[in-house]
């Protein structure tokens, strides 16, 4: 089975379930390889504006890094990995290193949850939506996402459409946006993330999409994969769906890391 290294836990404010009900849940589904990658501290805000229910604290970063290395002897037949879901946010690369440096990361995945600071896959904040055109919407965001694959910072780039949550999409797809995206993939050797949370989300379409991952596939990205869950039930959710469609965009492996270092293994 494919990894899963997109999984959240209690931690982060919004998912539910300790880290340990998550490895067990890997175990049950047979899998033998999980990481977590709980959402670092908003580091970007001042400390008093930091929602408690999107991000854990600073002071609880250390808890989390030796939670996850702490599991590693309860589980023997499962490989336990270290990774960190990151924001990116245009010029702080140095602030996101600092608070990385020190800790045995396997792997670091970069994000975009927010547009000028517009949290725009929030439910709380799609009015947003009704107020910008749908086209520049989506050439910011993959601006963004560009920026995120060049900086350097990541290994991974999380659900790479996550622009689609809500289901706005813009007339015809965004060919020319995606293969900008992968190009800048490609050009950093990151992974774009194959990420089966938007099967669970009005947008009903794993992350990428077919026609993005096929472009991605064809620049030379290679991929890895995701649930990002929220609740230990969902560790490997929707992976069969994952396979066929990294199969049907022609690829044949998916990454594992250790170390920040990048092996390939079949699917
Ligand atoms: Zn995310
Ligand atoms: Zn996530």
């Amino acid at each position: 089975m494919i990894p899963d290294y997109h999984i959240h836990t209690g931690r982060c404010g919004h998912a539910s379930g300790g880290m340990r009900q998550y490895a067990e849940e890997a175990v049950k589904k047979g899998m033998g390889e999980i990481g977590f990658s709980d959402h670092i501290p908003l580091y970007w805000l001042p400390a008093d504006r930091r929602d408690p229910g999107l991000a854990m604290a600073e002071e609880e970063f250390p808890g989390y890094i030796a939670g996850v290395l702490g599991l590693r002897p309860e589980f023997p037949s499962l490989s336990v990995r270290l990774g960190v879901e990151v924001d990116f946010i245009p010029g702080q690369g140095s602030t996101v290193k600092s608070i990385l440096s020190g800790y045995p990361f396997d792997y670091v995945i970069g994000s975009i949850h927010y547009i000028d600071g517009w949290g725009f896959d929030n439910p709380a904040h799609l009015e947003e939506f009704g107020r910008q055109d749908i086209d520049e919407i989506y050439e910011k965001y993959f601006d963004l996402l560009c920026a995120a694959a060049r900086s350097r910072l990541y290994d991974i780039i999380a659900h790479p459409d996550l622009i689609k949550k809500f289901g706005h999409r813009p007339v015809t797809p965004p060919l020319e946006l995606y293969r900008r995206a992968a190009g800048a993939m490609a050009g950093a050797g990151v992974c774009v993330e194959v990420n089966t949370a938007g099967l669970r989300v009005p947008a009903e379409e794993i992350y990428p999409s077919l026609d993005f991952l096929r472009i991605c596939r064809l620049e030379g990205v290679p991929a890895s994969t995701g649930s990002d869950a929220h609740a230990p039930g969902l560790v490997g959710a929707g992976f069969s769906q994952a396979v066929d469609l990294l199969r049907e965009a022609g690829y044949s492996e998916v990454a594992v890391f250790e170390g920040r270092r990048r092996n390939m293994i079949k699917i």
